[in-house]
């Protein structure tokens, strides 16, 4: 192949992979009204939620830079009040970037373990878009704002240690990410250690707090007895799993046995069992 015919091959895949990554990656982005004046924001497979009060927009999670400059310019179309607080479930880059988009008008709360979590990560380019909180708590902060109050409490350790429920108390809804589902699978291998974690903070929650909507970080809006029925997936798994190393099989055979058929509506199943099982057996392990 000469040169010239070489550039043209080279200029067709760069000019073909543009147009295609163009049409595949705009973000789905959609804001639905949960209950009252709570709306959730979906972009792509992630979800924040932003609570609209007479004194300004309480908002949950920015997101990435992109989403929260977007939903900047959605809320200034739709509503005549700014967002006043952004409140972070968790430090994870792809729930907590973006934070500084809103900075002009809100004040950013989080747990005070991110603070060191972010520390630790200061040189990763991943997290570069995630500004620290402007306030930390350590076990439950409260925001009133126009009449309406919203609670963030301290979630015991598991998907990471500083983890927060939301909890909407007027609306009766509940928003926390990644270690609490409804209706969906449990992200991957479940990082955050031991299976037993994510357990006890589930319960901490349903024992804790008196909720009806369960609008979290991914999937779709449940309830808290679909709360109860991902605790169960998670307890299941975890006797499966023990029974499976009692008896002496190998992981490989485990993740060809465990087949947790009566949760196969639940999202994403079909594409995180496999390390659902590697992870709840590394953790019960001890890896
Ligand atoms: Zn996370
Ligand atoms: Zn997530």
């Amino acid at each position: 192949m000469n040169n010239k015919c070489l550039s043209f091959w080279l200029l067709l895949i760069l000019f073909g992979s543009t147009l295609h990554v163009s049409a595949q990656d705009a973000p789905a982005r959609e804001i639905t009204n949960i209950t009252g004046d709570l709306y959730r924001v979906t972009d792509n497979a992630h979800r924040a939620v932003f609570l609209v009060t007479s004194a300004g927009i309480i908002l949950v999670d920015p997101i990435s830079v992109d989403f929260a400059t977007w939903l900047k310019g959605e809320l200034a179309e739709s509503y005549d009040v700014p967002v006043r607080y952004v409140l972070y479930s968790h430090h994870h880059d792809d729930h907590a970037s973006g934070g500084a988009v809103f900075a002009d008008t809100a004040i950013l709360v989080g747990h005070e373990n991110m603070n060191p979590n972010l520390a630790l990560v200061a040189d990763d380019p991943v997290f570069k878009d995630v500004r620290a909180p402007d306030i930390t708590f350590a076990d439950r902060f409260s925001v009133t704002l126009g009449g309406k109050t919203v609670e963030m409490i301290h979630s015991p350790p598991s998907h990471s240690d500083d983890s927060s429920i939301i909890h909407f108390l007027d609306e009766r809804t509940i928003f926390g990410v990644d270690w609490v589902n409804t209706g969906r699978a449990p992200f991957e291998n479940m990082r955050g250690g031991p299976v037993s974690l994510l357990i006890a903070a589930n319960r901490h929650l349903q024992s804790t707090i008196d909720y009806d909507i369960a609008a979290l970080g991914h999937g779709p809006v449940g309830n808290k007895a679909d709360v109860d029925d991902s605790i169960r997936y998670l307890e299941v798994m975890q006797a499966e799993v023990m029974a499976g190393i009692e008896a002496g099989l190998s992981l490989e055979e485990m993740q060809a046995t465990i087949l947790m058929e009566e949760f196969s509506h639940y999202i994403n199943i079909d594409v995180w069992r496999e390390q659902n099982i590697q992870g709840t057996y590394q953790g019960l392990m001890g890896e």
